[in-house]
């Protein structure tokens, strides 16, 4: 069930078990956002996982799951953890409000509410969401080439780990590194450097560009990318393309006596991951390793791991 608006606000979920409660709320909100409702907890856990919103207004008191419960499943999941839950209803004791906070809710709202108050509330809530994601997005992101830094992908490589681990799929990385880049800064100089690395990446992230794809700065001149759900066959393609378009993007290097023009070397290994608990370390240490395989034959080139 959804009313949608054109409203440039967020997203927002109202989830009560009185239809009274949920019109006058989206009454109150409707102009400024895009809201959604449920009548009871189990619908709104559908909701999310289906419509993810910015924010959940959630009625505390109702049959089946209440609102505590849907608030400590949603506090228990990763990709729910950081959605702002404020608790609305019509417990006014202190220790209602305790155990809302404590549960996880940013914010608590006493019915019979003042819907300038919720307004009031709704928006800086999702001020403070936006700016903690935009904050999350810095700590994660390689500021000078704006792709994935290394911590990033660290944690990305873990979900998808298992993700794969669950559903038997394959996963593949690519450890690339930019050759003879020492040479390149030495000639060009360092900003020179920088402007080598931001060129490299753009045509790096074009090869790979399916949602879960995850290219990373993995340190100086080294970049890794993530391909979960590919298989060995399918990681020497964007291999390939990767050698093609960073050739195609035709930046100069009169210091390497591999090609007049900057060119990349790539290792490649590929996994399908067991269901035992094992980690990625493997995995990126074989890609390593056949990255250093295709510097020893020459560069330029790609190498991938035997098994499969
Ligand atoms: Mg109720």
């Amino acid at each position: 069930m959804t009313w949608t608006n054109l409203a440039t606000g967020g997203r927002i979920l109202i989830v009560d078990d009185a239809m009274e409660n949920i019109q006058i709320l989206h009454q109150a909100l409707r102009d400024e956002h895009d809201v959604l409702f449920a009548l009871s907890g189990e619908k709104a856990l559908e909701i999310v996982q289906q419509q993810m919103p910015d924010l959940v207004l959630l009625d505390a008191v109702m049959p089946g799951m209440d609102g505590y419960a849907v608030c400590a499943t949603l506090q228990g999941a990763p990709s729910t953890r950081d959605l702002p839950i404020i608790f609305v209803t019509a417990l006014s004791q202190p220790e209602d409000e305790t155990r809302a906070l404590e549960a996880g809710a940013v914010d608590f709202i006493s019915k019979p509410f003042n819907v300038a108050v919720v307004r009031a509330r709704v928006r800086t809530q999702l001020t403070v969401k936006r700016q903690a994601d935009a904050m999350r997005e810095l700590t994660l992101t390689d500021a000078l080439t704006g792709v994935a830094n290394r911590r990033s992908f660290n944690e990305t490589i873990d979900n998808e780990w298992r993700r794969c681990a669950r559903s038997s799929l394959p996963l593949s990385v690519i450890m690339i590194d930019i050759d003879h880049f020492k040479r390149y800064n030495d000639h060009y100089g360092h900003q020179a450097g920088d402007l080598c690395l931001q060129q490299v990446s753009a045509a790096m992230k074009r090869c790979a560009a399916r949602p879960h794809d995850l290219l990373a700065r993995y340190g100086g001149e080294e970049f890794i990318l993530l391909l979960p759900q590919e298989g060995l066959a399918g990681a020497e393609v964007v291999a390939q393309r990767i050698l093609d378009e960073v050739r195609r993007s035709a930046i100069p290097h009169a210091a390497s006596d591999t090609s007049g023009l900057v060119t990349v070397s790539l290792g490649i290994a590929s996994v399908t991951p067991p269901a035992d608990g094992t980690d990625p370390v493997n995995l990126i240490r074989t890609a390593d390793a056949c990255l250093y395989r295709a510097k020893q034959n020459g560069r330029n080139r790609y190498c991938k791991s035997t098994e499969d």
